[in-house]
């Protein structure tokens, strides 16, 4: 198979927030990966905005850093690397005061897409937009991409989609969630709508449950204060999984397009039942004799933020009725590893008898730290000893199935940024999605804040508390082994 890459049209992207740890990490050696593939046109420009003083030629070593650093494949391309450092340029700016702008004016053309990445903390957003129009920045058809957190309540999120709407039209605005920039989510719709097979099988009558794991190794390091003012539900539950749910439970869009998938997402968040008490859990992890506690990295004090959450949701709607949906995400867990597992209800019947064991068919969906897709499926045991059954997964990790080359896919954020300037949002939330999540979600969190219950404590390195298992075998379930 070879490789296709379709470039896309020339742009001038401005990232607010260019010298911060996001774009360092991720954007630049990403637009750096892109070029490389020969995605980004020769003449496209990357302008990097912020406070540090700095000109454009100690930008370029800051990213010359970052890419190094970053994409230790860039390691030996050093004509490649040179000709993209010459798309750079930097502007220092206050987005909360006139310095600056007037130049970042100057360095913009007219004629391609013009895009502004807004990779700065959300307090900014009001003055970005505003300045953007205030000297005559934001033309017409130009995008901003928006980074999480978008909001802590709904209360909050609202207040951003009303300054954002004043300066531009939600077709604008590109509300980056980069789980849905993962090859494999896209690659779950592909399965779902692409193939005759699993979709007849998508509902209650054949599902039994579903598990969404987005488990960490890592603790909150040196993020301490700012994650203990979010926490697992806010950080990673309300966004990310939620997102997870919505694609994994979506009725079958008329087209792949903006709306017709964002209409069909919001449905399913407007069908969730509201969660009681005894459906969620949360936890917060202990330390060991080399790694600190949550408490001590958070300051040495008590906290009742919580590193896990596990919740049972239901959809209540004709396909998903009777089907629990269990979700669970934390730090300090028994590995890194990131699913979502489709169990299969048993055969109505076992023709093999009590001896041939209990066999389910799962769909696993893995998104991290190796994408792909398997299926467990029952067979004979090879050999003699009569009919013996065993599982065996069909597995379809990409890079076994289509070949090294084929497999190096562009990480989340390039294929976003991509899409940005491609001009396609169907990869990106649009604001009433991101209202319905935190409609979902505040209450939930109310209930525990109403209650001032402590999370519960669970050993790092293991699977989260207890009572989180609990929740699955008091259905007759269990979670599947956290496992990269
Ligand atoms: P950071 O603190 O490392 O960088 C912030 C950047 O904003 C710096 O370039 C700084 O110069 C610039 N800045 C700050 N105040 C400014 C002002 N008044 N005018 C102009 N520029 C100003 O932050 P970060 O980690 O890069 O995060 C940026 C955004 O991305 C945040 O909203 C964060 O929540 C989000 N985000 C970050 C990550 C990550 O991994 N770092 C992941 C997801 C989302």
């Amino acid at each position: 198979m070879v490789s296709r890459v379709i470039p896309v049209d020339s742009f001038d992207l401005v990232i607010f927030g260019g010298t911060g740890d996001l774009a360092r990490r991720k954007i630049l050696p990403g637009l750096f990966r892109r070029f490389r593939a020969g995605q980004m046109s020769a003449e496209s420009r990357i302008i990097g905005a912020a406070r540090s003083e700095m000109d454009a030629d100690g930008y370029r070593a800051f990213v010359r850093e970052a890419v190094a650093e970053f994409d230790p494949d860039s390691e030996g391309d050093a004509e490649h690397l040179e000709r993209f450092l010459a798309r750079l340029d930097y502007v220092t700016l206050d987005a909360k005061g006139e310095e600056g702008w007037t130049d970042l004016a100057g360095l913009l053309r007219a004629g391609v897409v013009r895009a502004f990445y807004f990779s700065v903390g959300p307090a900014l957003f009001g003055a970005l937009a505003e300045r953007l129009h205030a000297h005559e920045i934001a033309s017409p058809d130009c995008r901003i991409v928006v980074e999480k957190p978008f909001g802590r309540d709904l209360e909050s999120a609202r207040a951003l989609n009303r300054t954002l709407a004043q300066h531009f039209e939600e077709t604008q605005i590109y509300r980056i969630d980069h789980y849905l920039g993962k090859e494999t989510v896209q690659n779950l719709m592909a399965i779902r709508f692409g193939n005759m097979l699993f979709e007849p099988l998508w509902n209650s009558q054949y599902v039994d449950h579903i598990q969404i794991t987005v488990a960490e190794e890592v603790g909150v390091g040196g993020r301490g204060e700012y994650y203990d003012r979010s926490g697992a539900m806010r950080d990673m539950l309300q966004n990310h999984m939620m997102q997870l749910l919505c694609l994994i439970a979506m009725e079958p869009p008329a087209k792949f397009a903006p709306d017709p998938v964002r209409d069909e997402k919001l449905k399913v968040i407007r069908a969730l039942d509201p969660v009681a008490r005894e459906d969620v859990v949360r936890g917060q992890y202990e330390g060991t004799r080399d790694q600190n506690s949550y408490r001590i990295e958070v300051g040495n004090r008590d906290s009742l933020t919580e590193s896990f959450v596990a919740i049972r949701a239901r959809i209540s709607n004709w396909r998903w009725a009777g089907t629990p949906f269990y979700l669970r995400t934390g730090k300090r867990l028994r590995d890194r590893a990131s699913e979502i597992a489709v169990v299969f209800k048993d055969a109505p019947h076992s023709i093999f008898g009590a001896k041939a064991g209990h066999h389910r068919n799962i769909l696993t969906i893995k998104l991290q730290p190796n994408e792909g897709i398997e299926l467990g499926v029952t067979i004979k045991e090879p050999g003699p000893g009569g009919m013996r059954l065993v599982d065996v997964p069909l597995d379809m990790t990409f890079a076994d199935a289509l070949g090294p080359e084929e497999a190096d896919f562009p990480d989340a954020y390039e294929r976003l940024i991509m899409d940005v300037i491609r001009g396609n949002q169907t990869l990106f939330m649009r604001g009433d999605e991101v209202e319905a999540a935190w409609g979902w979600v505040d209450p939930i969190i109310a209930d525990w804040t109403e209650a001032g219950e402590a999370p519960l404590p669970y050993a790092t390195g293991s699977s989260g508390p207890d009572d989180a298992l609990m929740l699955m075998h008091r259905d007759g379930r269990r979670w599947r082994e956290i496992r990269a």
